[in-house]
């Protein structure tokens, strides 16, 4: 099957042409600044590469152009809009109602809709790109992969706050945690890299890129997540604060005269490694080169990041009552190796040793713990495109199954 997999934001659309059999990409693009100007992106296996200015004044026209380049005679990989079997969207909240992807009907639309106070700035996004690809082809199977259903296996004692109860039952108010999409692909690409049986194994998948994550995954389900009722708190992460006393927050307000609003504003986009370095960068190579030239808090910035993670990995591990795969993926966790030197330095108490050669390995898959360690750490490239693709080709596979059944 090809699978068309849409990455929908507010002004731009990622997609990926996968063929689920051979799950090789055939061709993969980003719409951006839709709405502004339109910036087009376009990359196929056999060579083809564009960029140029294209007007996208709409989510509508963006899919029209990128189906309109899958289909050129030239530059396309297919002949026609049939050639596409499958559209598989990236859909990040899908609250407690979805905790597996499903077939896109109205009913979905309007459930997740209903999602929509819970994740403001990216369901509303999503729900246009589903929107836009139903208009232009009204016949394709869509699939909805959610970004929060791998953590809908976390018991209450893990996602319940220490609110009043009634908040809970009125508002849902809990802990969601994010980054599912990836969590699962990596967690099951680590076992079956080790040959292990990803329902036999206890792994904390380590997501470090410009948003991060932990989840604790027992036995194949997600038992735990840091992030919470929104991808706000945990770890410290790019320019978001991550876990912080609502105390604090409250002092802020009346110091400063911040509304709401205002706070959020902090704690979302001038937080995190950019607001401890003093605004010099959230990115964690210009805070390496920095920390080089004694940028004392561009060195503070990733110290605490490093320590936050060994902490939740250390909390983790107690959770399942031990641990069997430490995994690094994103972002940072793939390509930083002195960031995870520095974390798995804290949790020697866990009889982990790194290789350093390993280390340094830019595999896609690779094991940087030494034979004698009584963990195994491994470095592993996320992909959450094919897992969508998995994804959406399991519930078509799934859906022409109960059809057929239908008609005997
Ligand atoms: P992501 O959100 O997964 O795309 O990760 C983005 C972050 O990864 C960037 O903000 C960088 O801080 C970090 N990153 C990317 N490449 C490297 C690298 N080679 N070394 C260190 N950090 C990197």
């Amino acid at each position: 099957m090809r699978i068309l997999v849409i990455n929908s934001g507010s002004s731009s659309l990622k997609f990926q042409v996968i063929d689920s059999e051979t799950e090789e990409v055939l061709a993969k693009g980003l719409c951006e600044r839709i709405g502004i100007d339109g910036v087009f992106t376009y990359k196929t296996g056999n060579g083809v590469s564009i960029k140029e200015q294209i007007p996208m004044k709409t989510h509508t026209e963006a899919v029209h152009t990128l189906l309109d380049m899958l289909v050129d005679k030239e530059k396309g990989i297919a002949k026609d809009y049939s050639d596409i079997d499958v559209i598989g969207h990236r859909l990040v909240h899908g609250g407690e109602k979805f905790t597996g992807s499903v077939v896109i009907t109205d009913q979905v639309i309007d459930a997740m809709t209903e999602c929509n106070d819970l994740a403001p700035l990216h369901n509303p996004a999503n729900i246009i790109g589903v929107n836009a690809c139903r208009k232009l082809m009204p016949h394709t199977l869509m699939v909805g992969v959610f970004d929060t259903a791998f953590n809908q296996t976390m018991e209450p004692k893990a996602f319940l706050y220490g609110l009043p109860y009634r908040y809970y039952e009125k508002y849902k108010i809990r802990r969601y945690g994010f980054h599912g999409i990836s969590h699962k692909y990596v967690s099951q690409r680590a076992a079956e890299f080790l040959g292990q049986n990803p329902k036999r194994v206890k792994t904390i998948v380590c997501h470090l890129g410009n948003g991060a994550s932990i989840s604790a995954v027992k036995y194949g389900q997600v038992i735990d997540n840091s992030m919470g009722f929104t991808p706000l708190e945990g770890l410290v992460m790019g320019t978001r604060c991550g876990d912080v006393d609502p105390g604090a927050l409250e002092f802020l307000a009346k110091k400063e005269n911040l509304d709401f609003s205002q706070i959020m504003q902090i704690l979302n986009q001038e937080s995190g490694v950019l607001g401890i370095s003093k605004n010099f960068s959230s990115d964690f190579r210009e805070l390496k080169d920095a920390e080089i030239k004694y940028n004392e808090k561009a060195g503070l910035a990733r110290e605490i990041f490093s320590y936050k993670v060994a902490k939740y990995v250390g909390s983790y591990a107690a959770a399942m009552n031990g641990v069997d795969n430490i995994v690094f993926t994103a972002g940072i966790g793939e390509n930083d190796s002195d960031i995870r030197q520095e974390i798995c330095d804290y949790l020697e108490f866990l009889g982990i040793t790194i290789d350093e050669v390993k280390n340094r390995d830019q595999a896609e898959a690779v094991k940087i713990s030494t034979g004698s360690s009584k963990v195994n750490v491994l470095v592993i490239k996320t992909n959450e495109e094919l897992e969508i693709a998995r994804e959406a080709a399991a519930v078509a596979k799934q859906q022409k199954i109960s059809c057929s059944d239908e008609n005997t």
